[in-house]
């Protein structure tokens, strides 16, 4: 093995002389705690002695973070101090040692790797004792030692008078911070319904209290193993944990999604589609039957507005909530979950929760060690994207008030016990309720039937309501539907079986009429392509029809309508409009964006004060 204190006494001399420096500096004006000293692995150390030093890192971290702690305090710097107390900490490491949380086995177990995820969880900071200082009870002597994690250990006996009676000093032991956190899979990484997995992250010193639930993050650190159960009863299976040794924050925008010059090809050419609309309705939900209005609200909702930032610092948000109301069996979480399956970073949950972070941030006491936790519910794990919430009138009571903050200013401010965070929840939200009362009465106003308070109700952008009437034309044509779509499925089967060409291609036929237009991968490509390029600005005839349907709204709002028209309907109208700007790929908001998106308000509204 190549690893020693004095080859990297080596490295970091060759490399990070200015930062020796400047902690001897520190060190040299009293300052005390741990120090980090970041090494950078890409750019460094795989470098260094054909990156064998490197190499050595990750299959045996243990020993070789030891050496390079006492590498770093052999080493040389102006102020002629000696570096205690330093902890090296490897960032940057290859792509081949990043693993993903499902694929972490115990082969993994010791070594050091990189995780990356999403923050869920975190502890609030704590110190934790790494060595105790006591007096001897009965001569008095100082008798220091070294904590193993868990359990305070007091000196065997005293090594001057062989007491066993000591007393321990807290304020002469020394102390580090530490953290829990837990991070786990990105939603955009799963495949339609599969479960997120999560992993526990210890951290220590000055990496603890900087990151926040909803933060992307790669951990680096040593893979640890835990005998699961509590106390006495241990298990022979273990939990797996890591021991992080440095955390990246990473930039939270659309960058996962590669787009090759081929699907931005096909992207540009469907822009230019004079069907474009159509064809993205027909892409989201093709299996439901009928739902126009509903597909292209939330075909709006997948491109979104363009945010902006006032000169007073003011943020507007360009994100926009839709609200899905409806008797039951209408094919609402249908289509939340069909939504789930399109839409870049979504998070599905309903109202009720499975978890117990519910939809915008709860701060608990941990059972285990006691400590504060502050765990990210629903829109924060979809910041910068759609959180869907089905049965959202069944939150829990916490929710119903964050949930004002979160959907107009983006963000959950959390401040409990140990725990003071400004969460960010930069998601759209696409919700779904039932009526409070089982089914809409047509008698009574839609509005009071809703288990939602109308400020609530208020932040949506739009709200549609289905209801489930007998219409014979329309139910024989969903009946129809459903069935074609049913026997699809044995189709498919069979499809795999047909030899002859005529009936493969009649078959084909058929299924193309309940497929997407536009494959899900390349629709999730296209808004990925127009959130990250085009930001549409309103042109002046744009302007003047918005202003003119705005007023004739406020004029027509009868005094006690159960949605007032005010100004939010005002910036839902933009917002809408720039999505469908951006829908075409078009840098400007024209009168057929405003007038599209007018009739989609109309529709929204009448079915809401229909009474
Ligand atoms: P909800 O959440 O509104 O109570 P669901 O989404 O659970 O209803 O839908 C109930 C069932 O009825 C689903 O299997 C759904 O596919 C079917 N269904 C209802 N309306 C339609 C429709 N318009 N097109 C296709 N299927 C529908
Ligand atoms: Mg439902």
């Amino acid at each position: 093995m190549l690893s020693s204190p004095a080859i990297w006494r080596e490295f970091f001399q060759n490399y990070y002389q200015d930062e020796l420096n400047k902690i001897a500096g520190r060190i040299s004006t009293g300052s005390f705690g741990v120090r980090s000293i970041n090494v950078d692995v890409l750019s460094h150390l795989t470098i260094f002695k054909e990156g064998t030093l490197a190499e050595e890192l990750f299959s045996n971290p243990d020993k070789v973070i030891d050496d390079a702690r006492r590498g770093i305090e052999l080493t040389d710097n102006i102020y002629d101090v000696k570096l205690e107390n330093c902890i090296p900490r490897f960032f940057n490491l290859p792509l081949a040692r990043r693993i993903l949380i499902r694929d972490l086995r115990a082969e993994h177990i010791s070594k050091f790797v990189a995780i990356e995820g999403i923050v869920r969880k975190v502890t609030e900071v704590r110190p934790k004792i790494v060595e105790a200082a006591y007096f001897c009870g009965n001569c008095g002597k100082k008798v220091r030692v070294y904590q193993e994690e868990g359990v305070l250990k007091p000196p065997y006996e005293c090594p001057a008078c062989k007491s066993k009676r000591f007393t321990f000093v807290p304020e002469e032991s020394v102390l580090i911070d530490s953290q829990r956190i837990k991070i786990q899979e990105y939603p955009e990484n799963l495949k339609g319904g599969e479960q997120p997995q999560s992993i526990d992250v210890y951290l220590e010193g000055d990496i603890s209290g900087i990151i926040n639930p909803g933060d992307r993050v790669v951990i680096n650190g040593i893979v640890r193993a835990n005998p699961r159960g509590q106390g006495m009863k241990k298990l022979t299976h273990m939990d797996l944990f890591i021991e992080g040794n440095s955390i990246e924050i990473l930039q939270q925008e659309y960058e996962e999604f590669e787009i090759t010059e081929e699907d931005k090809k096909k992207i540009l050419e469907l822009a230019e589609d004079e069907g474009i609309y159509k064809k993205i309705v027909g892409s989201i939900a093709p299996s439901i039957y009928g739902y126009e209005d509903i597909k292209l609200a939330i075909a709006l909702q997948l491109f979104g507005g363009v945010p902006k930032r006032l000169p007073d610092g003011t943020e507007i948000r360009g994100d926009i909530h839709i609200l899905l109301v409806g008797d039951p069996g209408v094919a609402k979480s249908q289509l939340l979950r069909y939504v789930h399956r399109i839409a870049p970073r979504s998070v599905y949950t309903t109202g009720k929760g499975t978890t117990t972070a519910g939809l915008t941030a709860t701060a608990v006491r941990d059972e285990v060690d006691g400590r504060w936790t502050l765990e990210a519910g629903a829109l924060v794990l979809a910041d910068k994207g759609i959180a869907l919430v089905d049965e959202i009138d069944k939150m829990r009571a916490e929710d119903r008030s964050a949930l004002h903050e979160a959907m107009e200013q983006q963000t959950i401010s959390v401040a409990k016990a140990g725990i003071n965070a400004v969460l960010k929840a930069r998601c759209a939200l696409l919700g779904a309720a039932n009526p409070k009362y089982g089914r809409f009465d047509k008698y009574q106003p839609i509005a009071e039937q809703i288990n939602l308070s109308p400020t609530l109700m208020s932040r949506f952008d739009l709200t549609f309501v289905l209801t489930d009437d007998p219409d014979v034309e329309r139910d024989k044509a969903l009946a129809t539907h459903i069935l074609k779509t049913h026997k699809l499925g044995e189709k498919l089967e069979k499809m795999k079986n047909v030899s002859s060409e005529y009936t493969r291609q009649s078959l084909e036929a058929e299924i193309q009429k309940v497929t997407p237009a536009i494959e899900p991968d390349l629709l999730r490509k296209y808004v990925a392509y127009a959130k990250r390029t085009v930001f549409p600005v309103l042109t002046e005839e744009a302007e003047r029809r918005i202003v003119e349907f705005y007023v004739g709204m406020r004029g027509k709002a009868k005094e006690n309508s159960p949605v007032p028209i005010t100004a939010r309907q005002l910036e839902a109208l933009i917002r809408l409009a720039e999505a469908s700007a951006r829908i075409r790929l078009s840098d400007r908001v024209e009168v057929e964006d405003v007038e599209r998106v007018i009739r989609i308000i109309r529709k929204s509204l009448e079915q809401i004060a229909m009474d």
